[in-house]
């Protein structure tokens, strides 16, 4: 038994060491994590350079993913609205094989959703082995939004014993176990909190309206939940604390500059990947045997 905090499983996922890794001890704080990047690139030719060559990486670690079907990937996006959830995960997907990888948007629940625990609806969707599944929004919306406006919980049809005074720390627990449950199981959990701050978001939402092609984008409710973003800050610092762990790290994305942003995320799913050291399946002796049989039926044919 290990005398780390946590019983760690060397077979597990660990997560890449970055700056932006949020650590497992829980003292991520939002003080410390920068909506600005430190670098930045030349111009755009530069950029889309220096991407496509990841994104190039990743497209071929995705094939062997796929023919090694023993892990699956799973990418969940959580941000403040106009923070790039969908650029960044068009950009980092962008040229994979698309029946190796899905994206699920998570919106307000429906009806018959809210029938079941509210992790029911995102495992339903959960990445087959040798694929890669991406959440756009996820059941994290469980502790923030819901947790920045608790009245939504009393449409939840929750039994009336449960205490929301704790159902916060009751909810960390289960995504907790989930997490571990899956990343026992061979899946490389990823999570990405593309943070940006109110002064760009306030830049993006006027641009949204000055814009006649950015205009379908805008909703009066973006407006509101700006009023809220305080605690929503504080959501997220809680909910990044008590879930970044090794096998399921969280990584807090400066996003107020999108290329930098984009290209961070795909560097940081690469290198996970990487770290998997992926190999095409090796056939033993006797499939090799049944490969040559068959070469050799081709090969005589007519
Ligand atoms: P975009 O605005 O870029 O199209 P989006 O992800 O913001 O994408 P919207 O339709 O604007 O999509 O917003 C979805 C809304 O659904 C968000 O406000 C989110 O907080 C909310 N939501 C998601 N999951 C839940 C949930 N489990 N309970 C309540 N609200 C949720
Ligand atoms: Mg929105």
């Amino acid at each position: 038994m290990s005398t780390n905090i946590y019983y760690f499983y060397d077979y597990m996922f660990k997560a890449i060491q970055s700056e932006f890794l949020v650590p497992s001890d829980g003292s991520f704080s939002l003080a410390s994590a920068s909506t600005k990047s430190s670098s930045s690139f030349d111009d755009n030719k530069d950029y889309k350079k220096k991407l496509g060559k990841v994104v190039n990486d990743l497209q071929d670690l995705q094939k062997i993913l796929y023919a090694f079907d023993k892990h699956s990937v799973l990418l969940i996006f959580q941000a403040m609205d106009a923070a790039g959830k969908d650029s960044t995960i068009r950009a980092v997907m962008s040229g994979i094989n698309p029946a190796g990888c899905q994206v699920f948007s998570f919106k307000k629940p429906s009806a018959s959703e809210l029938d079941h625990d509210f992790l029911w609806r995102t495992n339903k969707n959960l990445p087959e082995r040798g694929r890669i599944g991406i959440f756009n929004r996820s059941y994290y919306e469980e502790v923030l939004v819901v947790r920045v406006h608790p009245e939504i919980l009393n449409f939840q049809n929750l039994p009336d014993e449960i205490d929301q005074k704790n159902i916060w720390q009751e909810r960390f627990e289960s995504i907790q176990d989930m997490e571990k449950h899956l990343a026992r199981n061979g899946t490389i959990i990823l999570k990405f909190w593309l943070n940006v701050s109110k002064e760009e978001q306030k830049n993006r939402f006027i641009s949204r309206i000055d814009t006649q092609e950015k205009q379908w984008k805008w909703s009066s409710s973006d407006l509101r939940e700006r009023g809220h973003w305080d605690e929503y800050m504080r959501a997220y610092e809680d909910a990044l604390n008590a879930t970044s762990k090794p096998w399921a790290p969280w990584y807090a994305i400066p996003a107020d500059d999108k290329p930098y942003m984009r290209y961070t995320v795909a560097k940081i799913v690469k290198k996970s990947l990487e770290s998997l050291e992926l190999k095409y399946p090796n056939l033993g002796d006797e499939e090799r045997g049944k490969l040559s049989d068959a070469r050799k039926l081709l090969v005589d044919e007519d």
